[in-house]
């Protein structure tokens, strides 16, 4: 395996160069465009690695996987579906359109920013700060990890320009899908946005997930079932925002990507996969990263159709 992961990196290698790392949001741009590294863990608790597995980088988008369980374990499917969609979105992730042109103002699925946000609002706790914990709490279970931490210099610059974020927070208080404070319920947002991982973190939380929501290395029950196929339904069908079909025709698997170039991938059943490559296309999502993942999809047998 661990061959395979070498030669599928280093196949790859050249597709780092296309593309651009996101620059939105300013430190963001001080990402290695050139990185590209792989970390896999399968049910029975093996990991494997190669490449540029020891980059460090924001969990950016991923973070909202983790964000959808809490709020689905805290306050049930029916509370949550009521707020947010569970449809495919042709926008880009921070595209604020459709919040106004639909008739509930739901955002379209809890894995574009203004679903994330909303699904943000109804995780158990008093206030950002609370709601912020309990999320990173789940993130460092998942990645059987308790020394992750948020990058301060990402939060504050998340903080200082996300004022699309901030744009789409506003409407969704005016629309009555935020029921809290809304500068707070941001603050939780941009800092989980923020929060540094490797790939091997991320292949363990997706290892999770591909073992029924059963943690590999305890069996720990760590997600009630019906959440984990909720979640994998929602990573299959709007998992790379606007580019999600061509994912599953290419890949096949459930995933979620972040704008740090990091694409998490479940293999039901088998293993969990991440890859990070933070040059993007322009929907945000890693090209070489994707590239990797085709690759290995072929090799392993991944396409679960
Ligand atoms: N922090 C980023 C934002 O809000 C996350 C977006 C992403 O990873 N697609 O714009």
């Amino acid at each position: 395996m661990e061959k395979l992961l070498n030669a599928v990196v280093e196949n790859n290698r050249i597709w780092t160069k296309q593309g651009t790392v996101a620059s939105y949001i300013p430190e963001l741009a001080k990402a290695n465009g050139d990185a590209l590294g792989i970390h896999v863990m399968d049910v029975e608790c093996n990991e494997f690695y190669a490449g540029d597995f020891e980059t460090k980088f924001t969990i950016q988008s991923v973070s909202k996987v983790l964000t959808l369980i809490c709020a689905l374990i805290d306050k049930g499917k029916e509370k949550v579906f009521s707020k947010v969609g569970a449809e495919a979105s042709a926008d880009s992730f921070n595209s604020i359109v459709k919040l106004e042109t639909r008739n509930s103002h739901k955002p379209l699925n809890p894995f574009i920013n203004a679903g994330a946000i909303a699904c943000i609002s109804l995780v158990a706790g008093d206030n950002g700060i609370e709601k912020f914990e309990r999320v990173q709490e789940m993130l460092k279970k998942m990645a059987n990890n308790q020394e992750i931490q948020v990058n301060y210099q990402v939060y504050q610059s998340e903080k200082l320009t996300g004022n699309t974020n901030r744009a789409i927070a506003y409407y969704l208080k005016g629309a009555n899908i935020i029921e809290r404070d809304v500068e707070d319920v941001l603050d939780a947002y941009f800092k989980l946005c923020s929060i540094e991982v490797t790939v091997k973190d991320i292949a363990r939380i997706a290892s999770v997930i591909a073992n029924e929501g059963v943690a590999p290395w305890s069996n720990e029950r760590m997600i009630p079932k019906e959440v984990n196929q909720i979640v994998q339904a929602i990573m299959m069908t709007c998992g790379l925002y606007n580019a999600s079909g061509e994912f599953a025709v290419k890949v096949g698997a459930p995933a979620k990507s972040g704008v740090g170039g990091c694409i998490m991938t479940v293999v039901p059943k088998r293993m969990g996969i991440a890859v990070v490559g933070p040059s993007l296309d322009e929907s945000g999502n890693s090209i070489a990263g994707t590239k990797v993942l085709e690759e290995l999809s072929k090799k392993l047998e991944m396409n679960i159709f």
